[in-house]
């Protein structure tokens, strides 16, 4: 991290005395060596005086090339999708969240343990045998491509109480798993706005959570950040075609380590 500060080479006329003047020097030397190390970045540009101030804007060529340098490094195509997939945008959202108990923002340690090495891809646990007969790695990825994990459905129940809450507290009435949309198949979304929104129309929306490091996900996940996600939300659109027209449907697509 390189730190700025503006510096005064002017000491013409002044009544400094030795000292400051052997101080001022050193530091002069020590910013110039620091300023040409920085300026050897990809990417470092320097604009005109003033200098600008604002340490975001000294340490963003370090961070883009570090970045780049982690990025290159991946040779293994589920590493590359974890690495998208976490510096997504928003995916790292959780980790600014002020644990506030009462809003039941607070995770206990072992769910911030899982959760941080899923990101990071490191090491859970112990490889075995999953109940449902895959054998679990120690990176822990079965559990989320499981096909019988008990907590896909609360996850995904989880997903539509917070769709229909956000819409209630913003003062829209919402109802979960309407009936009457035309489906033929018998399916129906999860949930649809009871007065119109955009367009005159009623806001119906169907969640969907897809694993990032799925094999039938993971190169997509590995080709582009939010690619899994926009793969799901197309999914959704095609089967809900068969939509009234006063209906507007809005796809949730939630990647599992990303946006
Ligand atoms: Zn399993």
């Amino acid at each position: 991290m390189l730190v700025v500060r503006r510096y005064n080479n002017n000491t013409q006329g002044s009544d400094v005395n030795s000292d400051d003047n052997n101080n001022n020097n050193d530091d002069d030397e020590m910013f110039d060596v620091y300023l040409a190390k920085w300026q050897s970045i990809p990417g470092a540009v320097l604009p005109s005086d003033p200098l600008p101030t604002k340490q975001s804007f000294w340490d963003s060529p370090g961070i883009t090339q570090a970045r780049q340098q982690v990025e290159e490094s991946k040779s293994d195509v589920t590493q590359k999708a974890q690495f998208l997939a976490a510096s997504a945008p928003h995916s790292g959202d959780w980790l600014l969240t002020l644990p506030v108990v009462s809003c039941r923002l607070k995770l206990d340690d072992e769910t911030v343990r899982v959760t941080a090495a899923l990101r990071l891809g490191l090491n859970l646990g112990a490889p075995h045998t999953c109940r449902c007969g895959a054998t679990a790695d120690a990176l822990g990825q079965d559990s989320l491509v499981c096909k019988q994990p008990a907590s896909r459905i609360a996850r995904h129940q989880h997903l539509n109480d917070l769709m229909t809450r956000a819409l209630v507290s913003a003062g829209v009435p919402a109802t979960k798993e309407p009936v009457g949309l035309i489906r033929r198949d018998g399916k129906r979304p999860d949930g649809m706005t009871q007065i119109p929104l955009r367009s005159r129309k009623l806001l119906v929306w169907d969640v969907t959570v897809v694993s990032t490091t799925a094999e039938s996900y993971v190169d997509a996940a590995a080709h582009g950040r939010g690619e899994v996600a926009e793969m799901a939300a197309t999914r959704k659109c095609q089967k809900y075609s068969e939509l009234s027209t006063a209906q507007l449907l809005l796809p949730v697509a939630v990647e599992t380590t990303g946006p």
